[in-house]
């Protein structure tokens, strides 16, 4: 997937999953290499008006992407895992059912479970 490929993936994510967020339109989306030593959980990050998500979820594309990047938008409402960032999730969740993307809303579903509130 080229960088280009990848913007234009992750407007389409934003539309589709946030629509009414005017914060996250001015986000942009940037593949990153991880380092050696970063902790293999880690697959991207929501900073400020950037998001980053890992080459290797670029590469692998699909919904596990996707899912990435929604949980990186969903950053925008928290920096945490906490109550906000669930309600993103969750909003996302149905919105994913509701287009029939039944294989997203599986990993978004898995997101949810394997983020539990702190
Ligand atoms: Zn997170």
């Amino acid at each position: 997937m080229t960088d280009a490929e990848l913007e234009t993936r992750f407007h389409q994510v934003r539309e589709t999953f946030f629509p009414r967020s005017r914060k996250a339109r001015g986000y942009t989306v940037r593949r990153v290499v991880a380092p050696p030593d970063s902790p293999s959980d880690v697959r991207g990050t929501c900073g400020d008006g950037e998001i980053t998500v890992d080459s290797d979820a670029v590469e692998y594309g699909g919904d596990l992407l996707d899912a990435l990047l929604i949980h990186e938008l969903a950053h925008i409402a928290s920096l945490w895992h906490g109550q906000r960032w669930r309600d993103a999730m969750r909003q996302a969740l149905s919105r994913a059912r509701e287009i029939q993307r039944e294989g997203l809303a599986e990993v978004l579903l898995w997101e949810l479970v394997s983020h539990p509130p702190r």
